[in-house]
């Protein structure tokens, strides 16, 4: 259905909006817009009975960093109305210096979070605040626009509001930068409840993103922070009225409590990906790539190679290649002490200690009672496809190696590691079929083929950077629309210069 507006009727509606449009391009708010409303005012019909806006109190100036999430939601709250009213240019203005201020301290926080969480390496830790760049911007929220006889029609893509974000220990200001990059370009605020073993390297960061935000445009707690997050912090944000969604990067205990929430969670959860090598490869190749992507911060990224399935037609090459580039294999007696020492065995069931989680291989190797070559970037075994390094995501610099009969069996093998979380798989295979097949049984958020786990991330592969891939609920490499809210706004009438 089309209708016809006289000339005057669309100029009248032209003139509405003008009027509406500031000097600085932002548009005027309609009366009974919340962010119009005094800090201490309920919104006209509100967002639920128990919603309350921030109270003045919450908005002094401490950088973002609070004892208590309610007072840290309150004054996020009050960010995230004053920061609406900068469009999209003060969003640039926080991303810009978001990204500066980490590229600008990669090497002091790098080293701060790896002194405090005593994981990792520090070449790595440095280098993943390095990469921050790659996190996209408000670019990627192109509205989506129709026109044709019945008028026309916009989806924009609008911010939630505060979102509470729990972040790692595995990467705990890189989440949190990625996080402020993404959640702010979609014009959100957020409150982190990150881990309590990273928790000072949040500070240190959230802090300085702050004073940096309220210098330039004058805006305090756009990000916020608890300062000694605990369950209860984290209770407090899933059950405040003002966090509109929760965006959970961490593994299954957090996953699993988030989506009990009754919040709307993007949960970046746990994964094990599996490799499969097959025969049509340079082993040599293979095993350098894996190596480099499984070594890589001590196997802390989630995406890492954590289990290897090789085919039998190019299993003896492969671990000669494994041996001639940084691999150091373990067997027998060091294996069963490695294992013990990684794992506890509960109820029938291995369970990961964190004892040796991101830990140097000469550590690893302590443990297993061996002395390594300078310079061996990973350790690794042969053994069945039940091992609980296979079975267990290890986070540490050790890889089981499984042999496989031929690629069907490795697929199955692999299948099985993955334990259903849809996060990541590799493939090393010449073989297209066996690529396709593998990507559609595993079904993974990230399927790399031929290269190192980094290059599912962005860094030596195509495409954007983010620390949080929503792998359990969907949303996949979690980007600045996927903080968004769709919102469709109609203007009917014969409008289309078609
Ligand atoms: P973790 O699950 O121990 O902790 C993650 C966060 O959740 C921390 O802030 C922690 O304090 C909190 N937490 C843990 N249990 C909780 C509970 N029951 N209730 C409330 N909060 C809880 O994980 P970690 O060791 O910090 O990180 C490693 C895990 O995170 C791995 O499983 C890894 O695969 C996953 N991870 C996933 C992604 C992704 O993008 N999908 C990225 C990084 C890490």
């Amino acid at each position: 259905m089309s209708f016809n507006l006289s000339e005057e009727s669309v100029r009248e509606i032209v003139r509405g909006v003008l009027s509406q449009i500031r000097a600085d391009g932002s548009v005027e708010p309609p009366a009974d817009c919340p962010c119009r409303l005094k800090n201490n005012a309920q919104p006209k019909g509100g967002f639920g009975a128990t919603a309350v806006y921030p109270s003045n109190s919450a908005s002094a100036s401490n950088a973002g960093i609070f004892s208590d999430a309610d007072e840290a939601v309150a004054a996020a709250r009050e960010a995230f109305l004053k920061f609406s009213t900068l469009g999209l240019k003060g969003r640039d203005e926080v991303i810009k210096i978001v990204k500066d201020t980490t590229i600008a301290n990669a090497e002091a926080w790098g080293r701060f979070e790896y002194e405090e969480t005593k994981i990792g390496r520090l070449d790595h830790k440095v280098e993943k605040l390095q990469i921050i760049a790659g996190v996209p911007g408000t670019e990627w929220l192109k509205p989506d626009a129709y026109s044709g006889d019945d008028g026309i029609m916009l989806e924009e893509f609008t911010p939630y509001g505060v979102i509470g974000a729990i972040t790692p220990v595995t990467h705990s200001i890189p989440t949190i930068a990625g996080n402020c990059v993404s959640m702010a370009a979609a014009g959100n605020a957020v409150v982190f409840n990150p881990h309590p073993n990273g928790a000072k390297s949040a500070v240190l960061a959230i802090s300085a993103f702050n004073k940096a935000i309220e210098k330039k445009l004058g805006i305090k707690n756009l990000f916020c922070c608890i300062e000694k997050p605990t369950l209860d912090t984290f209770a407090a944000l899933a059950k405040n009225p003002l966090v509109a969604i929760m965006c959970i990067t961490g593994g299954p205990g957090v996953v699993a409590a988030a989506m009990k929430s009754g919040k709307k969670c993007i949960c970046a959860g746990p994964g094990n990906p599996p490799v499969i090598v097959d025969g049509t490869v340079d082993p040599n190749k293979a095993a350098k790539d894996i190596i480099a992507g499984s070594a890589y911060d001590n196997n802390l990224l989630c995406v890492s190679e954590k289990e290897v399935f090789v085919t039998a037609d190019i299993y003896d090459r492969f671990i000669a290649a494994m041996k001639a580039n940084g691999g150091f294999e373990i067997s027998g007696e060091p294996l069963r002490r490695l294992t013990d020492a990684a794992f506890e065995l509960k109820d029938g069931h291995y369970r990961l200690k964190r004892a040796l989680v991101g830990k140097d291989p000469s550590v690893l190797a302590e443990a297993a009672g061996v002395s390594i070559p300078q310079g061996t970037q990973l350790l690794f075994a042969q053994t069945d496809a039940n091992h609980p390094f296979v079975v267990e995501e290890q986070m540490m610099p050790m890889l089981p190696i499984v042999k496989a009969a031929d690629f069907d069996e490795a697929l199955a093998f692999a299948q099985k590691a993955e334990h259903g979380y849809r996060h990541s798989a590799l493939i090393h295979s010449l073989n297209v079929d066996h690529m396709t097949r593998m990507a559609r049984v595993m079904d993974t958020t990230v399927f790399i083929k031929n290269g190192p786990c980094m290059c599912g991330l962005g860094l030596g592969g195509e495409g954007y950077l983010s620390y949080s891939i929503a792998t359990t609920t969907g949303e996949g490499i979690s980007n600045p629309k996927t903080f968004t809210r769709r919102r469709r706004c109609v203007m009917v009438g014969n409008l289309s210069l078609l």
